[in-house]
């Protein structure tokens, strides 16, 4: 590794810890360093919306207590990196609370994997109480706390996170209308034919959906300690009354502290976040970065970031055997899932706004597609349908002419 300081990743999310993890199994035996800026250890995300939500579930750690001192990992948590100097190949770490408490540590290999932060509905920075955004641990707890005694609930933004915010506070008993300026929920994803079904789903569970229309104005009622989320407006006049609003219009890479590193960033147009080469290395020969702040060129070698729990293990496994040398576990079909209601959504492939859809069952409720680009399949899409959608993994690991399935 040609220094003395190990490996320092920054983010102690899923990225961080399967690097961490990764290197440690390959056999690497130099230092590693985990720098969280949250108080918590690694824990998963995705049942922040679901399991976490409902109160069914408590944080669900990624690793046992026992596992960092097991693994000689140096967790760090309530630590933020406000900088990087690559020429030192040194991090100014502050102390979260007190952020004039600082430390310098230096690396030898550096994964950044700072994941993502949510956008907030513009104008309104917080300060409202009922209104919520949802990526952390704290932030769950905080939404679960007031879904309780809530009258009515206004979701913004039908992606997947939206979705499954509005299924497990209408799930709950509290009356939620969904508001999605696209024609219909998931439409920038899965495109407006699987949106429809989308639809038809949270309806049939006494969702009131309003797609197609924008939100114009969160209201607020009150002053000071005491101001408080009542309502939001629509851009077609309709005013929603609300003690509970979630903002899920999408969220932000965290890459603030690497202003004047040099580390290069990917535009914007392009997705944003760290630019990577094909195995997540950065601009700078030492410097790694993984899941879903990072940029990497995929196989054409456009740039790419996803934002997919699968896509970020398999990157760690790239990054990590980048640096020890090994051979990573790449997935051959890339996968997401999303929970909605008593449905698992699945999504297996590519599937591209653009792509034809072919619907080839639905009863209803559950229901299978496969999407077609120039006559080859791309992506099957299924709600209900693990066995279904798990059986196409072998005819879009090649090119698989769509007429051979439909
Ligand atoms: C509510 C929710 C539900 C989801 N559900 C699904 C699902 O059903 N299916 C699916 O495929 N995917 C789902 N995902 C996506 C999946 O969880 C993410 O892709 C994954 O968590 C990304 O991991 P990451 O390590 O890149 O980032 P993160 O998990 O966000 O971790 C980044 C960490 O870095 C820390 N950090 C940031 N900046 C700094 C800094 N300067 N210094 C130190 N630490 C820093 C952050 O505090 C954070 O803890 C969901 C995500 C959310 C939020």
């Amino acid at each position: 590794m040609g220094q003395n300081a190990g490996v320092v990743i920054v983010g102690a999310g899923l990225g961080g810890i399967r690097v961490a993890e990764a290197v440690r199994t390959a056999g690497y035996d130099g230092p590693v360093t985990l720098i969280g800026a949250e108080a918590h250890p690694p824990y998963d995300r995705p049942p922040l919306s679901k399991g976490v939500l409902a109160g069914k579930q408590e944080r669900p750690d990624l690793k046992p207590e026992n596992f960092f001192a097991d693994s000689s990992i140096d967790l760090r948590t309530g630590r933020t990196v406000v900088s990087v100097d690559p020429s030192a190949h040194t991090l100014i770490v502050a102390e979260a609370g007190d952020p004039e408490r600082t430390e310098t540590v230096a690396y030898g290999k550096l994964v950044l994997a700072t994941g993502l932060t949510p956008r907030t509905f513009p104008g309104v920075d917080g300060g409202l109480s009922g209104l919520h955004t949802l990526r952390t641990i704290d932030e769950a707890l905080a939404l679960r706390a007031e879904i309780d005694g809530a009258r009515s609930a206004v979701v913004i933004g039908a992606g997947f996170i939206g979705c499954e915010v509005a299924a497990t506070i209408r799930e709950h008993g509290v009356p939620v209308t969904l508001v999605e300026p696209a024609p219909t929920p998931l439409a920038a994803a899965l495109g407006e034919q699987i949106g429809a079904l989308v639809t038809r789903l949270h309806v049939g569970n006494d969702v009131d959906v309003r797609a197609g229309v924008g939100v114009t104005e969160i209201v607020g009622g009150g002053a000071g300690p005491d101001a408080k989320v009542t309502a939001v407006r629509l851009d077609d006049g309709t005013e929603l009354p609300a003690d509970i609003v979630v903002v899920g219009i999408g969220s932000i890479p965290v890459v603030d502290f690497l202003d004047g590193s040099g580390i290069a960033l990917a535009e914007p147009s392009a997705g944003g976040g760290i630019a990577c080469d094909g195995s997540g290395k950065t601009s700078d020969e030492d410097v790694y970065a993984v899941g879903d702040v990072a940029n990497w060129l995929d196989d054409e070698g456009n740039p790419k970031r996803v934002e997919h729990w699968n896509h970020v293990v398999e990157q760690a496994s790239v990054v990590a055997a980048a640096i020890t040398g090994g051979e990573p576990v790449r997935g051959a079909v890339p996968y997401f899932w999303s929970d909605q209601f008593d449905v698992k959504i699945q999504v297996l492939g590519e599937p591209r706004v653009d792509d034809d859809v072919h619907i080839v069952d639905d009863d209803g409720k559950k229901f299978l597609a496969y999407y077609s680009r120039g006559g080859i399949l791309t992506a099957v899409v299924g709600a209900g349908k693990v066995a279904a959608v798990m059986k196409t993994r072998p005819k879009l690991m090649t090119e698989t002419p769509i007429s051979e399935l439909i």
